[in-house]
């Protein structure tokens, strides 16, 4: 059903969003990866996920902070596939630190690539979905898109902000065939989670286990750490036609945590 269908998958060099590129071309979707990585490393991925899969997998280094190397991104899935059917809004980072010493640069960066970059690639989709009748764009958000956590004033912002452009998008794309939901994952234990132990340590003056004991799992009743495959799932499950009902959602997968 998904077969042959066209994804582009930003941030997908690495943790969730590969996981995310590994289960859409198990299923014959072609996929443009995206995110930084030493460059035969990446070039490795590409083909052992096209040879895997028998699917066309394409790369682009695009550096999503900039607006311009997006647009290169978007048109250049285009051009490659010759339509981009589903867009998975994943590449994102953390940085943790109490909002009186955040540095300012990387609040901006984190709102660049963990908001303002999903603005850009959906405006670049949008007019297609909307020309072919359908479309889905799913936008990696997090259990921080609907509660908070002290020291990452940034992150929270961003992923309060894209549930907010979840939910507009998918009003004016509902009648077009065009859903757009949002997942809020809890702690999956990715590079991305690994090295905000550190900071979080030095931020709480805790020890590391302490932070993986008290502070993440601490928020998951299920006291485990979410899986890249169970997210992959979830996001292959709302590109499939069974979802075309379910838009505008933030659909939390975190162990319980927010449902405290
Ligand atoms: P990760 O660090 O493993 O992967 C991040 C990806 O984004 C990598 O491919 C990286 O190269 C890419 N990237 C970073 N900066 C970029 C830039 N400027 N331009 C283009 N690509 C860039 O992280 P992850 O844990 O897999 O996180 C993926 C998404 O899931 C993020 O949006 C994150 O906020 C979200 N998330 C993660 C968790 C978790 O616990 N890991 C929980 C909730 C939400």
């Amino acid at each position: 059903m998904l077969k042959d269908r066209n994804a582009v998958i930003t941030g997908s060099t690495s943790g969730i969003g590969l996981g995310i590129a590994e289960a859409f071309a198990g299923r014959g979707v072609n996929v443009m990866l995206n995110g930084f990585g030493e460059t035969a490393q990446v070039e490795a991925l590409r083909r052992r996920i096209a040879a895997e899969h028998g699917v066309r997998a394409e790369y682009h280094g695009a550096d999503l902070r900039r607006p311009d190397e997006i647009a290169d991104l978007m048109a250049q899935a285009e051009a490659c596939f010759g339509a981009v059917d589903i867009l998975v809004n994943n590449a994102g980072i953390q940085f943790v630190s109490p909002v009186e010493d955040f540095p300012p640069d990387k609040w901006c960066d984190i709102i660049e690539l963990n908001l303002v970059a999903l603005f850009h690639t959906i405006r670049h989709a949008v007019p297609g979905m909307k020309r072919r009748g359908w479309g889905r764009i799913i936008n990696m958000a997090s259990a921080h898109a609907l509660v908070a956590s002290p020291f990452k004033s940034a992150y929270v912002a961003a992923k309060h902000g894209v549930a907010g452009l979840t939910k507009t998008v998918a009003l004016e794309t509902a009648a077009f065939g065009i859903t757009c939901n949002a997942i809020c994952p809890g702690y999956v234990l990715t590079p991305l989670v690994q090295k905000q132990i550190p900071d979080t340590a030095r931020a709480r003056g805790i020890s590391e286990e302490a932070v993986v004991r008290d502070v993440l799992l601490a928020a998951q009743p299920t006291k485990q750490f979410v899986t890249v495959e169970q997210v992959a799932a979830l996001a292959v499950f709302l590109a499939g036609d069974e979802a075309a009902s379910i838009t505008g959602s933030l659909q939390a997968i975190d162990g319980g945590w927010t449902a405290q």
